[in-house]
């Protein structure tokens, strides 16, 4: 059978991620690795949510080992208006090693449901990896799923983030800046 490791960002972009993987006959596993998810006490939360979701759905969930903080912010360290551009690589990057290692036949990212995202930009680094790495990435526009995922969620009362992940977009949010 198929397979594919997903990148999961968060449980709630995963719920939806999940099923319509499953739909397509293609088996799928989540990795979990998001060192851009500040401060650790906030990455806890949102890994205990994805834990949870695990269970709730039954799919096999790999932990990354560690949490690579420094390194992600030694790569974004000068390019902040653009650091998603790092962020997504580092993240996709751990996701294809990890899936080829593993005897998976592919990889892709739960970001691909959200409308908060760079889309394109995603894409592009996926399909980059993919050559680099030398397996197969799966993309697909699951942005129109974005609410259908949060519905899916929403009964089992999971804890929900209110900003995207590092402390500039933090900062973003609570301020109600942009940083350029
Ligand atoms: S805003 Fe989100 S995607 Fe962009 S660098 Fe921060 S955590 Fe990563």
């Amino acid at each position: 059978m198929k397979s594919v490791l997903i990148h999961c960002c968060c449980a709630h972009c995963t719920a939806y991620t999940i099923n319509y993987w499953r739909r397509q006959g293609i088996k799928p596993s989540a990795l979990w690795y998001n060192p851009n998810i500040h401060p650790y006490t906030e990455h806890q939360h949102r890994l205990e949510a994805m834990r949870s979701l695990t269970k709730q759905m039954d799919f096999p969930l790999i932990i990354a080992e560690g949490y690579d903080m420094i390194d992600y912010f030694r790569k974004v360290t000068g390019h902040e208006a653009e650091r998603c551009r790092y962020c997504f690589r580092l993240r996709l990057k751990k996701t294809a090693e990890t899936a080829l290692k593993r005897g998976f036949s592919s990889f892709t990212t739960s970001l691909l449901i959200s409308p908060h995202q760079e889309h394109d930009l995603l894409r592009g680094i996926g399909n980059e990896l993919a050559e680099e790495i030398g397996i197969q990435f799966r993309y697909v526009d699951l942005r129109k799923r974005y609410s259908d995922s949060r519905r899916i969620t929403k009964p089992l009362a999971l804890y929900r983030q209110q900003y995207c992940g590092c402390v500039y977009s933090e900062w973003e949010h609570y301020a109600n800046i942009k940083i350029d």
